[in-house]
């Protein structure tokens, strides 16, 4: 088990064997199943009227969605697995117009993670099922959070 200084489990919690914090090494923690085959077929942003997709947590981290149906909506964070990762400048319609990476949602960049704030509209076991992904059909998945507007009055006043 990783050693986690100064973090001592609670009572009640539960924990995976996974990298150090000082270790930047992803681990996915599952795929994102959308209708979308190619990206010319993904929106360039997902939208609530979207279509129904299923974010498929790996079953070893199902626990860590306990209590996630508090919440009407989720951030999701994914890795954007085609994207090439070594523009600094692009011009994302082709037109000649070029700005630089960090001023686009573009999913070509250094570290090619997207966002996307998703309505929740079931949990079935280890899957959420949502509305509002842009992303190719078997994406990984990065992580996933309440929003933040939610959770700030669920958790107000707390720590973590
Ligand atoms: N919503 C995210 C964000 O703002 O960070 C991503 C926005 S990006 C403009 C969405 C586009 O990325 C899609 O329209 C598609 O062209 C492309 N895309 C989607 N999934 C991808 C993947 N797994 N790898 C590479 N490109 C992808």
């Amino acid at each position: 088990m990783t050693e986690h200084h100064g973090d001592a489990l609670r009572p009640g919690e539960t924990a995976l064997d996974l990298p150090a914090p000082n270790d930047a090494r992803l681990r996915f923690i599952g795929r994102l199943r959308t209708p979308f085959a190619g990206r010319e077929e993904c929106p360039r942003q997902g939208s609530d009227d979207g279509p129904e997709c299923r974010v498929e947590l790996s079953p070893e981290f199902a626990p860590g969605l306990d209590g996630i149906e508090a919440f009407s909506r989720v951030e999701l964070l994914y890795w954007l697995h085609e994207a090439r990762r070594d523009l600094l400048t692009q011009s994302p319609k082709g037109d000649g117009a070029v700005r630089g990476t960090f001023s686009l949602r573009s999913p070509l960049r250094p570290n090619p993670i997207g966002t996307s704030v998703v309505r929740l509209i079931r949990r079935e076991g280890a899957v959420l099922v949502v509305r509002g992904l842009d992303c190719l059909d078997g994406t990984p998945l990065v992580d996933i959070k309440p929003v933040r507007c939610e959770f700030t009055v669920q958790a107000a006043g707390k720590g973590v």
